[in-house]
């Protein structure tokens, strides 16, 4: 290819100029063009995020993870990962970083292993394998999200189910269960740090869109990384709100499924309006 743009930029040059300037000063000539192409090329690929990815999952890896650090979801751990729309056996995740912290050029790739497909010496995350485990199994999932969000954490150590109170959190009327690291593992440093840790959580979490890490936090799941987004904020909230509904005491009324797959649809058709609303308070 690049060989083939040079014969036709010293073809070119061989056509137009005639016996007044040498060939070898043509050919010269053609060379620094093609030079010049090449930085030009090269700079191209040197922008941020991945090349050949998408810049709009990148885009949105990038306002996701500032909308969960801003809201308070994750602080200075968790994360958020896509697939790879145009490679479904990679996914897009930053390297080892605080959430706020995250650019277009911290993106990095991994196959489904969760090995890094272009290292370059960075660090990456211990929990990788929340994800590329979740992406094995579950096909249809284009975004992850972990957090060790506040409001969740005593639902992942009680015996109280986590359930959904208000049509915002209708998805967790799917269920949420509780993965307990201990079960399979022991007693460990409660860090999904292998494929197997991973593997497990991945086959609690099912089909759910949630599944709670006892003592630990949670993992989203979702179509895009903006349906991950949403339920990763909306399951705190729902947890916030779920404790304080107990506080009150009494029975509570929460959504019947039927009532929370009606409301997660509506949910899912109005969900860029929450994201834009996110997207424009995290430029301020
Ligand atoms: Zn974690």
């Amino acid at each position: 290819m690049t060989a083939t743009l040079g014969m036709v930029l010293a073809n070119f040059f061989d056509l137009r100029i005639n016996p007044p300037i040498s060939h070898r000063f043509a050919r010269l000539g053609a060379a620094m063009l093609f030079a010049v192409l090449s930085g030009l090329a090269s700079a191209r690929a040197q922008t941020p995020g991945v090349a050949g990815v998408d810049a709009t999952v990148i885009e949105d890896i990038v306002i996701g993870s500032r909308i969960l650090a801003d809201f308070g979801v994750v602080d200075g751990f968790g994360h958020l990962s896509a697939r790879d729309p145009a490679n479904p056996n990679h996914f897009l995740m930053s390297r080892s970083l605080a959430p706020a912290l995250v650019t277009a050029n911290d993106i990095m790739e991994f196959d489904l292993d969760g090995n890094a497909v272009d290292p370059r010496g960075r660090s990456v995350f211990l929990e990788r394998f929340i994800h590329s485990e979740i992406y094995k199994a579950r096909p249809e999932v284009m975004a992850v999200v972990h957090s060790h969000s506040p409001g969740v954490i005593p639902f992942s150590v009680s015996q109280v189910t986590l359930r959904p109170m208000f049509h915002n959190a209708a998805f967790l009327g799917a269920g949420a269960p509780v993965w307990d690291i201990r079960k399979d593992f022991g007693e460990t440093d409660m860090l999904v740090r292998d494929p197997a840790r991973g593997k497990s959580l991945a086959l609690l979490l099912g089909d759910k869109p949630v599944v709670l890490m006892r003592g630990h936090g949670d993992v989203t799941v979702g179509p895009s990384v903006r349906v991950a987004v949403f339920r990763a904020y909306y399951t705190d909230v729902d947890a916030r709100l779920q404790s304080q509904a107990i506080a009150l005491g009494g029975e509570i009324n929460y959504l019947t499924p039927g009532e929370g797959a009606k409301a997660d649809a509506v949910n899912l058709a109005v969900l860029d309006r929450i994201w834009n609303l996110w997207k424009m308070r995290i430029a301020r």
